[in-house]
């Protein structure tokens, strides 16, 4: 249905990413995609009594980097905190994560054109507009579900690798460039080394918020949040349906409440998951066996692997070797081509 209102979408996003170290946040287990499960396990990825962290140090530096190349500001101290919540997937009852002193505040990833949907590259609302960064974050990723027929299966490689949580302002305005800010951030992602961010295999996840209101209304609409999306173009069909549901709902008189939502890509279709809970309910506190990191002494190393970033690729590609800024974007958008270019 199109509305005669002009409605507008404000869109956060929050997005989880798998650090492509070699092993876990907090043990020793390799970090591999696609092994037998429950083959890269420990006492302490298991979550067995007793058993104490040990920080990964490649880690909290690809954190930083990421912090780097996003124009981020680096905390001085990093600490970490339990989030305290029960699920068959966490043994522990409680996530090694960031609350109160994330690693990395502000910062921002700016969008190229090239990196919006082709369908919609001709008609950008705000050319070369950059989505402002609230916070980066270090935690560890927890276990995995599989639901088979009669039964549930929980596979703990996937505990405790590394995983960095982005959240954006709420200043996307369309699906289109929340395809663009995903595009665009795993670009870097990928440039720095940090991840391969592939979304088939989890490296990737996001989580949206999205309210709408009237144009000529102020006070933003109720937020209702999408959990778990795992692919860029899931995220723009996910956002298109939920939007209109939504403006459907406030063209009816419907008052819409804050609620978590998911996707089902099968049917095109967002559905009821549960009202939202709010952070106190997770009783966060810091974690009593990890000290807290100053990061003076990670920068020094980390500030020398700072890539030249696909902005400042394009750019110097279309000065250097007089190639259209459209040959460039799409050259500077595959890391593996831009070399081969310059080979
Ligand atoms: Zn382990």
């Amino acid at each position: 249905m199109k509305s005669a209102i002009p409605y507008l979408a404000t869109i956060g996003l929050e997005v989880h990413v798998q650090l492509k170290t070699r092993s876990k946040m907090f043990c020793t287990c390799p970090v591999e995609f696609g092994a037998e499960p429950n083959t890269h396990t420990c006492p302490v990825c298991l979550g067995l009594p007793g058993a104490l962290p040990v920080m990964n140090h490649e880690a909290l530096r690809m954190t930083v980097l990421t912090g780097l190349m996003l124009g981020c500001d680096i905390a001085p101290i990093g600490k970490f905190d339990r989030k305290n919540y029960f699920y068959p997937d966490m043994p522990k009852n409680y996530q090694i994560s960031q609350y109160d002193m994330p690693l990395c505040t502000n910062g921002n990833v700016p969008l190229h054109d090239l990196a919006y949907p082709k369908d919609a590259q001709k008609n950008i609302a705000t050319p070369e507009k950059e989505v402002h960064l609230v916070r980066i974050h270090l935690e560890e990723d927890v276990a995995k579900s599989f639901h088979f027929e009669t039964t549930t299966g929980i596979d703990f490689n996937r505990a405790g690798t590394p995983l960095m949580e982005i959240v954006t302002q709420p200043e996307i305005n369309s699906p289109e460039e929340a395809f663009a800010f995903l595009t665009s951030l795993k670009q870097i992602l990928i440039y720095g080394g940090v991840s391969d961010a592939d979304m088939e295999k989890g490296q990737l996840r996001c989580d949206c918020n999205v309210s709408v209101r009237p144009e000529n209304q102020t006070e933003l609409g109720a937020k209702i949040e999408i959990k778990n999306m795992n692919s860029i173009s899931g995220v723009r069909r996910a956002l298109g349906f939920e939007i209109q549901r939504q403006i459907d709902a406030l063209e009816r008189g419907e008052k819409l409440q804050q609620e978590t939502r998911g996707w089902d890509e099968v049917a095109g279709e967002t559905f009821l998951m549960r009202t939202k809970e709010f952070a106190h309910d997770y009783r966060y506190f810091p974690d009593p066996d990890l000290v807290p990191v100053k990061t003076e002494v990670l920068l020094g190393d980390v500030r020398g692997r700072v890539p030249e970033l696909p902005k400042a690729k394009r750019a110097r590609f279309v000065e250097q070797y007089q190639v259209s800024a459209y040959d460039a974007g799409v050259l500077a958008s595959d890391l593996d081509l831009a070399r081969y270019f310059e080979i």
